[in-house]
């Protein structure tokens, strides 16, 4: 590893500190890194679309959510497991972060969007194929 390379990583790594909790988690930086190495030229968090996606495509009118699989509860995910205890509250959670997914998503569609939803467990495996079926350039 370079030494610009280990400053690149210590420069997220604060970044990703000082940001929103939702913001710059792993598995996002995982999915630029990928795109990036792909040739692929995005931007990150555009305000000005509904839900604020966390990667948009300019050239493909396209966006990317990079979901959490517990938060925003991928189907018939393993990761996607409802806590034992308070289960009442998390349900509602569950519901409401639903919601706004699928309204967001319908808003971005009505706006002309293209819309991806990698899921979290996704980048455990090579998701290349995904990527270059989505975007096809
Ligand atoms: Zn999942």
């Amino acid at each position: 590893m370079s030494s610009e390379v280990i400053h690149k990583v210590s420069e997220q790594r604060s970044r990703n500190m000082s940001a929103i909790k939702s913001k710059n988690t792993k598995p996002e930086i995982t999915l630029r890194k990928l795109l990036h190495s792909m040739g692929y030229r995005f931007r990150l968090h555009r305000k000005d679309l509904p839900g604020s996606p966390d990667i948009v495509l300019p050239k493909y009118k396209t966006v990317i959510f990079v979901h959490g699989c517990f938060w925003h509860r991928h189907e018939n995910c393993k990761y996607a497991t409802t806590p034992k205890t308070r289960k009442e509250f998390w349900e509602k959670k569950f519901r409401e972060n639903i919601n706004r997914d699928n309204l967001n998503q319908a808003n971005l569609s009505l706006k002309g969007w293209k819309i991806i939803i990698i899921w979290e467990c996704q980048l455990k495996g090579d998701i290349k194929k995904l990527i270059r079926e989505s975007l096809p350039n």
